[in-house]
């Protein structure tokens, strides 16, 4: 819409570790695909370590989950003012429609955004242009406020009838917000930011698997498929330990935290659990009949080394008690 009347527009792009888009090929792929289509240069911004310090102490809290909606939008706009300053540009345009988020864009969310980033008067949201006090661009006549439109509320109908006007067809889903509004997600989060200091690879790792607190200093994370398993191997650290079942299909488990011999047999005893069937004579370290019990491979990243343990899976009430 913007393009249409004439105006000279360039992208900006946040990327943090939480976006839902992030396939093989990664956000800054969807935004590149999308600014390609219309000719307009894109400019990344990685916000990832900044933005772990805004979930840990929201000034405007959080909405329903552990999304600090407010101040996302607080970052990420003074992140575009940074780009608007360093190249020249007049004003900053976004996609936001009144009334369709229910913690950043209402009227007076819009308004502390706008304050807080340093943008005042600066932002325009021709989705909504019409319902909100003139912006500077408007008023300066920049752009033709008359063309611009007066969509609220929830419903993304209005939007989707503009996309296809412009023969836009592979957008993202429309609803819903960034994995921190996810409840489970929200939840692991949130144990991650109680019992350590957080990294971008801790965080990468709650995207995959069933994840335990076994103790206050140690996790232990299952994978539930192949692919996860392959994403907990790629992403498990050099502090880590590897469990994995030596007889039988089942899943990879890493061990993050400090695991004594107590914890090491609890998280056995969860990946034997997850494991398939029992195991042959063979595997069984006692003579007679063959205990339910599974023998788990368990090696310490760093050195190497691999120890056996055989343990009995754990039972579903006992598991539940460590599930986060
Ligand atoms: S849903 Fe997530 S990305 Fe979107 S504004 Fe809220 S915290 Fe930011």
């Amino acid at each position: 819409m913007v393009l249409d009347q004439g105006i000279e527009v360039e992208a900006v792009n946040c990327l943090t570790p939480f976006c839902l888009c992030s396939g093989k090929k990664g956000c800054g792929h969807e935004a590149k695909r999308a600014t390609d289509r219309f000719g307009v240069k894109l400019k990344i911004f990685n916000i990832s370590t900044e933005y772990i310090e805004v979930i840990k102490g929201p000034r405007y809290g959080y909405g329903k989950n552990l999304n600090p909606c407010i101040d996302c939008r607080i970052l990420m706009h003074r992140k575009a003012k940074e780009y608007m300053r360093n190249t020249g540009a007049s004003f900053v345009i976004t996609g936001e429609v009144l009334g369709q988020r229910p913690m950043s864009q209402h009227r007076a969310a819009l308004k502390t955004i706008e304050r807080e980033s340093g943008l005042e008067g600066l932002i325009l949201r021709p989705l909504s242009a019409r319902l909100l006090p003139p912006s500077i661009p408007e008023k300066e006549g920049w752009i033709d406020r008359e063309r611009l439109l007066e969509i609220s509320g929830r419903s993304r109908r209005p939007q989707m009838a503009l996309a296809a006007r412009y023969r836009i067809v592979d957008y993202p889903c429309p609803a819903g917000g960034c994995l921190l509004t996810d409840p489970g997600f929200a939840r692991r989060m949130k144990d991650l930011m109680a019992h350590c200091e957080i990294t971008l690879n801790d965080i990468q790792l709650l995207k995959s698997g069933r994840h335990f607190r076994l103790r206050n200093q140690a996790k232990l994370v299952v994978g539930r498929n192949k692919e996860e398993n392959e994403a907990l191997l790629r992403l498990a650290k050099r502090d880590d330990i590897c469990l994995r079942p030596v007889d039988v299909k089942g899943p990879i488990g890493v061990g993050r935290g400090y695991f004594d011999q107590t914890t090491i047999t609890l998280a056995s005893q969860i990946i034997a659990r997850y494991s398939d069937g029992l195991p042959d004579d063979k595997v069984s370290p006692v003579k007679g009949p063959v205990p339910k019990g599974v023998r788990i491979a368990i090696e310490d990243l760093a050195s190497r080394k691999k120890d056996l343990i055989f343990v009995k899976g754990i039972s579903n009430s006992q598991l539940e008690a460590f599930r986060i």
